[in-house]
């Protein structure tokens, strides 16, 4: 499963995410097959569809998808020297499919602050800094050699080259390889320098309990969010102590402390959704009297991928899948509505399957 690496510096908070996340995890009798190291937190996805769905089919119950946080522990400052455990820290970093950093954005005289003040620009340039000294490393050492092949007349050192061309200035300037542009082939080039400014990063401010029901009229936030805007990454802001304490509580006091706090949903579920569509994630549907069920796919994937998600004999043997919107299913009320309107799909191997997606596989044992 894809996962994103929780990142930052130490005392900002990444623990106390890592832990409400680990709280209001996936409830596992629901996914046996999944194995999980201690690193990892698994949560459900929320989705509102999932409950409109069980009430049409009716049916109990519902398995939404999950998604997978890695917890990336280590010292951050002289990582790209190899210094104390730092090599570990970049090693775990290439490891994860996108970057979930985490910035401090609270005042709170108690808890030391690593820089000795609370200045979130400095906090992720610390960081960055590591990330971009270590990818100008790995690039150093093949441009030499790739410039001469190319010279030589080298047509994939050639592509290659014209690659690095790209990312060694934006790297020297202190900037991200991200912010270059790619054609198609040219992504399956980076793809294979295995570069850590590459993935997709998301910046989370964690802001103080006071600013938790508007975190973006923190200054900090906003500082936060200028510095993402100029690398286009986004920005959310949760309070990571509200979250956990919120994770522990009962549904209804849950609802309760939300109102109270003056805002519609935890930040947990802002910050699962945005980390799910940072890596393009999209979800279809399978739904019968039996269950209802959320899966996940990557964006872009064919019918015959998205039935090998349940199971690789689907994608074997996939021979069509039976689809149909979920706004259609939501418009219309019932299966035989959606039927009767003509808008129930038969689609075959070619079919791009969308988000909202309701599927049902017929298949070859
Ligand atoms: P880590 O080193 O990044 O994992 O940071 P921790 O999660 O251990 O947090 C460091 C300290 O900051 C702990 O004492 C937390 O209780 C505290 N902390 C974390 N989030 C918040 C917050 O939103 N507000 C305040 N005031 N303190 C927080």
């Amino acid at each position: 499963a894809l996962t994103a690496g929780i990142v930052g510096l130490p005392n900002v908070g990444k623990s106390t995410l890592f832990n409400a996340i680990t709280k209001a995890g996936a409830e596992m009798a629901n996914y046996p097959f999944a194995t999980i190291e201690p690193n990892v937190g698994v949560v459900e996805v929320p989705d509102a569809r999932l409950a409109r769905i069980a009430e049409i089919v009716k049916t109990n119950k519902i398995i939404p998808t999950t998604f997978e946080f890695t917890d990336i522990a280590g010292i951050v400052k002289g990582a790209s020297k190899g210094e104390g455990l730092g090599n570990k820290f970049l090693e775990n970093i290439r490891q994860v499919n996108a970057i979930v950093h985490v910035v401090r954005a609270f005042d709170d005289d108690n808890i030391v602050h690593v820089n000795g003040t609370v200045n979130p620009v400095d906090d992720i340039e610390t960081i960055n800094t590591e990330l971009v000294l270590a990818d100008l490393e790995s690039i150093e050492k093949r441009y030499d050699r790739v410039s001469r092949s190319a010279k030589g007349g080298d047509k994939e050192a050639k592509a290659e080259y014209e690659v690095l061309e790209k990312i060694k200035p934006l790297l020297e300037a202190g900037k991200p390889a991200r912010l270059a542009e790619f054609t198609e082939e040219q992504e399956k080039i980076v793809k294979g320098l295995f570069l850590l400014t590459t993935k997709p990063t998301l910046y989370v401010a964690n802001v103080s309990e006071d600013d938790m029901s508007d975190p973006t009229a923190s200054e900090y936030f906003q500082e936060i969010q200028e510095y993402a805007n100029a690398e286009h990454a986004q920005v959310i802001g949760l309070s990571a102590r509200a979250e956990e304490e919120i994770a522990e509580m009962a549904p209804e006091d849950q609802a309760e402390f939300l109102e109270m706090s003056g805002v519609s949903e935890p930040g947990l579920n802002v910050l699962i959704r945005a980390a799910y569509s940072l890596l393009d994630l999209r979800t279809f549907f399978t739904a019968g009297v039996k269950e209802v069920r959320a899966w996940t796919f990557k964006a872009g994937a064919k019918a015959p991928e998205t039935a090998g998600v349940i199971h690789s004999d689907f994608q074997r043997g996939f021979i069509r899948a039976e689809t149909m919107s979920y706004t259609d299913l939501d418009q219309y009320g019932s299966e035989k509505a959606v039927k009767e309107a003509g808008r129930l799909r038969s689609e075959g191997k070619e079919y791009v399957v969308e988000d909202g997606d309701i599927m049902e596989f017929l298949f070859n044992v």
